[in-house]
């Protein structure tokens, strides 16, 4: 049974309407979310979680649950490169098991001084965990089988039309807000005439044109691979190109090839892709077909706003990637838990509706920000491979081994991102309190931990073990690092009906990571506000919630 009358409706079970889903009914809000499909994904598309995102799972409280899935824990995470897998190894990019990263993340400081590292598993495995939670919650209805046809925006509501996939009767369901979170080919950005921007249609020798997706079950590979097992097979020869993520560590891989121009998708068979699958190994191993589909790179598109009046989009509705980098959905993830909290908070009574004009402020232009990284990676790893890069022989040597230098460093670029992960900051954004300091600059590779506002609060790891992050409460925290003041905000809070946590940290190290002896955090751990001094505590709260 759907309900007919729900504040928010939203179309689309992928990463972002799931997360969203999360954030709302975490906070009290009826929501139904509607997607045709029979259930959560079976494409094996994105494999990397970044450790953004999974300081997000942690704050909702199910990262362990999502770092326990994928590849056995003491599988590595290694991103290696190949002429071919079975042949030269040109590169290695370590990375941690999920085991040794749940240990090593206590230890790192500076770039990766975090609550969380990445996780490496595919969003297969990940999206039944975000249904599962939002369907604990009390007043989400995640109702997959259904498709909105068409909304309506009227003066105070929307009324959206839902239909069965499987046919049958509309129905209509009244809704303060609607959310699209229908992916690249959103009919909610569609029916809100709202263009794509950037650049799309780009050629290279790999990840720019038509690709061929094969998951396939090849469970000779770990015996038959001389080299040591990596999460990330990546292969650089001159007739089969094509990135391969293992799905389970054991016999399951996501294969993705670019189709030559002589190579027509509709000609594919299961055994033509299992030829292109054994191409790229270089041996003849049994290769079993699970999936196959064709899929495009070469976009970095942004739309030109991500919503107009009671209606947003997020996701890929809102932004479609090259895969490079692996961010596609995690940028979905985070428009959520963007969203999430200030669609609560105006439904709530608790901020005015003009809080809600910062989403499209701070997430289109970290939307286009990250689709840039990811196509500087995708032109750096789509080059064309030399002509004697297999070759037997001094020549052949010499190629693989600046191949090998090539892609070393260009793995280190790729993999290797908490500056793209941790940095991106909402500086320009209504709903940050700028307080006159310069953020650190923004690169990809490096990140400085700084409570400048508009960016992630600096981390570290408490003195009984937890992590400062989950020390913040799941609304307001403010961080009083030095004695005193502080008060101001506890009163303002109360007068505007804010959900304020108070934490104390009183050690020089924080005082000096915060720079300041007050910080005020966003629910959606962003550094609001710091100061000296609670004077202005009204007037702070009043316009980070689109009051003042
Ligand atoms: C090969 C490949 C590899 C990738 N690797 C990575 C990676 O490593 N890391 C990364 O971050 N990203 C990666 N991505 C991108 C990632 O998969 C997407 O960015 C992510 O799925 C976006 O999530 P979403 O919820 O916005 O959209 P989607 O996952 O596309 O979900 C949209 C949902 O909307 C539903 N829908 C459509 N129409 C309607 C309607 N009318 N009514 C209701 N629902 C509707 C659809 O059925 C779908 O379930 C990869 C993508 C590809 C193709």
């Amino acid at each position: 049974m759907l309900p007919t009358e729900v504040p928010v409706f939203i179309a689309g079970g992928g990463p972002f309407g799931l997360m969203l889903a999360n954030e709302l009914g975490r906070r009290g809000v009826a929501t139904l979310l509607v997607d045709p499909k029979d259930g959560t994904t079976r494409n094996v598309q994105a494999n990397a979680t970044q450790a953004r995102t999974m300081e997000h799972y942690r704050r909702l409280g199910f990262a362990d649950e999502v770092r326990a899935l994928g590849m056995p824990a003491d599988f590595p995470t290694d991103v290696a490169y190949f002429t071919r897998f079975a042949r030269h190894e040109l590169a290695r990019f370590s990375l941690p098991s999920s085991r040794d990263a749940r240990q090593l993340v206590k230890t790192l400081s500076g770039s990766w001084s975090a609550a969380e590292l990445p996780h490496r598993c595919n969003q297969k495995f990940i999206e039944p965990v975000l249904r599962r939670h939002a369907e604990r919650l009390p007043g989400v209805w995640v109702c997959y089988g259904w498709r909105m046809t068409r909304f309506e925006t009227l003066e105070n509501e929307v009324q959206v039309q839902v239909e069965p996939a499987s046919g049958g009767p509309a129905r209509t369901v009244r809704a303060s807000y609607l959310v699209g979170g229908d992916g690249p080919r959103s009919p909610t950005r569609q029916a809100l005439g709202l263009r794509y921007s950037g650049e799309t249609g780009v050629t290279r020798d790999f990840v720019g044109g038509r690709m061929y997706a094969v998951y396939c079950r090849i469970p000779a590979f770990y015996r038959e691979i001389a080299h040591p097992p990596a999460w990330m097979n990546v292969n650089f020869n001159r007739e089969r190109r094509c990135f391969m993520p293992a799905v389970d560590g054991r016999q399951e891989f996501a294969f993705h090839t670019q189709l030559k121009p002589h190579e027509d998708e509709a000609r594919v068979t299961d055994e033509s892709a299992a030829e292109m699958v054994r191409q790229a190994i270089g041996a003849p191993l049994a290769v079993e077909v699970l999936a196959r589909d064709t899929w495009t790179a070469g976009h970095s598109l942004v739309a030109e706003r991500f919503g107009a009046g009671r209606v947003f989009i997020g996701g890929d509705a809102a932004h479609l990637f090259t895969p490079t980098g692996g961010l596609g959905y995690n940028t979905a993830v985070e428009d959520a838990v963007n969203l999430g909290w200030k669609l609560a908070a105006v439904l709530k009574g608790q901020a005015a509706p003009r809080l809600l004009e910062s989403y499209d402020a701070e997430r289109r232009p970290l939307a286009v920000r990250n689709t840039a990284y990811a196509k500087g990676f995708a032109d750096s790893l789509g080059i064309e491979p030399p002509r004697e890069i297999e070759d037997e022989g001094p020549a052949g040597e010499l190629a693989r081994k600046q191949a090998g230098d090539y892609l070393a460093r260009h793995g280190a670029a790729e993999f290797n991102i908490p500056g793209i992960t941790f940095g991106g900051r909402y500086g320009d954004s209504p709903a940050i309190v700028p307080d006159g300091s310069a953020p650190p600059p923004d690169r990809p590779n490096v990140y400085l931990p700084s409570a400048c506002p508009g960016g992630r609060p600096p981390h570290l790891w408490l003195a009984d073990g937890r992590s400062l992050f989950d020390a913040f409460g799941f609304e307001w925290t403010l961080l009083r690092l030095g004695k005193g003041a502080g008060a101001g905000f506890e009163r303002a809070a109360r007068r505007l009906g804010v959900d304020l946590t108070v934490f104390d940290l009183q050690t020089d190290e924080a005082r000096e990571l915060y720079g300041a002896e007050l910080a005020l955090i966003r629910p959606d751990q962003v550094v609001a506000w710091r100061g000296g001094d609670d004077r202005a505590a009204e007037s702070v709260l009043a316009r980070l919630t689109g009051r003042g």
